[in-house]
């Protein structure tokens, strides 16, 4: 019924000074684990914010290269414009020579094809603009908005560098503390406990009896099971969730 987690290996160990060294452990790592609900979703945030920075700074790149190319584009279409005129002048002043209406409708044809190219690049020319205008307006925006991520990032790197300042030599007494009594505690019962702080809610793998439940999932704790927890001689776990018990006096007997 009472399940060991590990036989009495070491002989020098007791079980109760097992139980009770797991449950200082499990008090050290939740005050760690509260260090960190302290400092919350900042850490993701700011990943997230300079995720969104990359980004941002992407875009705006390939928006002022794609400007850049609209423009070179504006530039030759107005370059072809004025060669398709120097061809119209040329023409029209030919046409003054020509010796036959042959000729001179061969250079009106001609004529007529530059101003279709005239008119045809007039035409992009105000498209490409649209496209410009538009790109400008994205790379505004663009800008608006990386300013201001730029400043949320620089406010939530600020907040997460005043609490990790804050609680950093806490947190490393509390994580050298936590070593130090890892190393009390035999390998195998070790692993066990990381494996059920996993899987539990709230990071709590070792848990007292509390109203005669389990201080984990409150499932009721049968009296004679009560019994053998508070004589410290099994390391018992809670059948509903697996999490180890102790009697809640556990840390108060023979205070260290
Ligand atoms: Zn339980």
């Amino acid at each position: 019924m009472n399940t060991p987690i590990s036989r009495q290996d070491d002989k020098d160990v007791s079980i109760e000074e097992k139980l009770r060294a797991l449950y200082e452990l499990q008090s050290v790592v939740s005050e760690i684990d509260k260090i960190k609900t302290l400092r919350g979703e900042l850490p993701l945030e700011v990943q997230d914010l300079e995720d969104e920075l990359t980004g941002l700074k992407t875009r705006i790149v390939n928006l002022e290269d794609e400007l850049k190319g609209l423009e070179t584009a504006v530039k030759n279409k107005k370059i072809a414009i004025k060669d398709s005129e120097t061809l119209i002048a040329k023409y029209t002043e030919q046409q003054n020579n020509v010796r036959n209406n042959r000729e001179f409708d061969s250079l009106s044809k001609e004529i007529e094809f530059q101003t279709l190219e005239i008119e045809l690049s007039e035409k992009r020319i105000k498209e490409f603009n649209v496209e410009m205008a538009e790109k400008k307006n994205a790379i505004e925006t663009s800008k608006a908005l990386l300013k201001d991520r730029e400043e949320d990032l620089d406010r939530k790197k600020g907040e997460l560098n005043e609490i990790t300042q804050e609680t950093r030599i806490e947190e490393e007494k509390l994580r050298s503390k936590s070593e130090k009594i890892e190393s009390f505690i035999e390998p195998r019962l070790l692993t066990a406990f990381k494996r059920i702080r996993k899987n539990a809610r709230n990071g709590l793998a070792v848990v007292t009896i509390q109203r005669d439940a389990c201080g984990g999932c409150f499932n009721k704790i049968p009296p004679q099971r009560q019994m053998d927890i508070a004589n410290r001689k099994k390391i018992i776990v809670c059948e509903y969730c697996g999490r180890i018990l102790v009697d809640k006096d556990i840390n108060v007997v023979e205070a260290e």
